[in-house]
């Protein structure tokens, strides 16, 4: 058995983390999303990788879904009394991550090879793959002009209207070679409950990426990241507007459904079962909020078995 998880930051590592305590440990490979990356303080830093890498090493914040636990802020303390930019909350073990992956990068190892050393140095066994070692940064634009990804999200607190969003340099990416492998030998794809637009969009716009999940041949199940037609956390909903799209459970599907085959929605949401179901898909109904370990790998664990009895 061969599962692959696409997963963004806090949603993406929730459903990793189930995937992690459940049967289905040894059979997972996650891929995650890289384009949230930027640069401060000369530092390259990967918030989605390392929420993955800290929430699997049990090291995250729990509070917060982010971050280190037992975090102090000196070194930013001193920052901002230099005159910096604070607004990126970077804590000192937090800053040791990024102090070694800008040094590795300079050195000339790849952004995977970097994810796997530290992924190692934290425990983490789940595989955790990168779609390309290229840089590619997603853009918000906003009221204020075009924002990075972070400007937008942290900064200005997602408070901004979204006009667009691009990730740039996508063209020009090429995807790993261990992420197509492992796309076309799965047997259930799983899309985490990350954001569809800047997560898990930013994932699938990286060149042969998608083809790559339309040709698997795997059972490809996504966990709606919407309850009662809400997001649980973050700019989701507003990014779907942009797109054009419904803030729903339709919405969802139809940024997925080239190679969709089965959702699961919140009871909340069952309402939309039925026009689910006619558009092909198999549809899962169940509580979704994970907010503790056990939800955690009782909703991911009856993920993968829906998806393994409806094959
Ligand atoms: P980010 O990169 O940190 O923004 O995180 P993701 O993109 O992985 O996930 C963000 C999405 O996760 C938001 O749209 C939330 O609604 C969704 N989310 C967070 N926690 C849960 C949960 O427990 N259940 C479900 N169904 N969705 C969740
Ligand atoms: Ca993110």
């Amino acid at each position: 058995l061969n599962i692959t998880l696409l997963a963004g930051g806090v949603g993406g590592a929730k459903a990793a983390e189930g995937l992690a305590k459940s049967h289905y440990a040894d059979s997972t490979k996650i891929i995650g999303n890289i384009a949230d990356d930027d640069e401060f303080h000369g530092l390259w830093v990967s918030p989605d990788i390392d929420t993955l890498i800290y929430s699997l090493g049990d090291q995250i914040d729990r509070q917060q879904g982010w971050g280190r636990k037992h975090e102090t802020h000196q070194v930013l303390s001193e920052l901002n009394a230099l005159g910096q930019d604070t607004w990126m909350t970077l804590g000192d073990l937090d800053l040791a991550t990024h102090i070694y992956r800008t040094n590795l990068k300079h050195q000339g190892v790849s952004a995977s090879e970097i994810t796997q050393r530290l992924a190692k140095r934290h425990g983490v066994t789940l595989p955790i793959l990168l779609p390309t070692d290229d840089v590619v940064k997603t853009r918000v634009k906003t009221s204020k002009g075009w924002l990075s990804f972070q400007e937008f999200f942290v900064r200005e607190h997602c408070q901004l209207d979204v006009i667009d969003i691009e990730y740039q340099g996508i063209e020009s990416a090429k995807p790993t070679q261990a992420a197509l492998d492992q796309i076309a030998n799965s047997d259930v794809i799983i899309i985490a409950p990350s954001n569809p637009i800047v997560s898990i969009g930013a994932i699938l716009a990286v060149p042969e990426i998608q083809q790559a999940i339309e040709h698997s041949g795997a059972y490809v199940i996504a966990v709606s990241p919407l309850i009662g037609g809400k997001t649980v956390k973050g700019p989701a909903d507003k990014m779907l507007e942009s797109a054009g799209k419904s803030i729903d459970s339709k919405g969802i599907y139809s940024c997925y459904y080239t190679f969709l085959n089965a959702m699961v929605i919140d009871e909340e949401d069952q309402q939309d079962t039925t026009w689910l179901k006619e558009q092909g898909l198999d549809v899962l109904v169940t509580p979704t909020l994970m907010k503790n370990p056990e939800e955690k790998t009782d909703l991911m664990s009856r993920v993968v078995e829906f998806a393994l009895a409806s094959q």
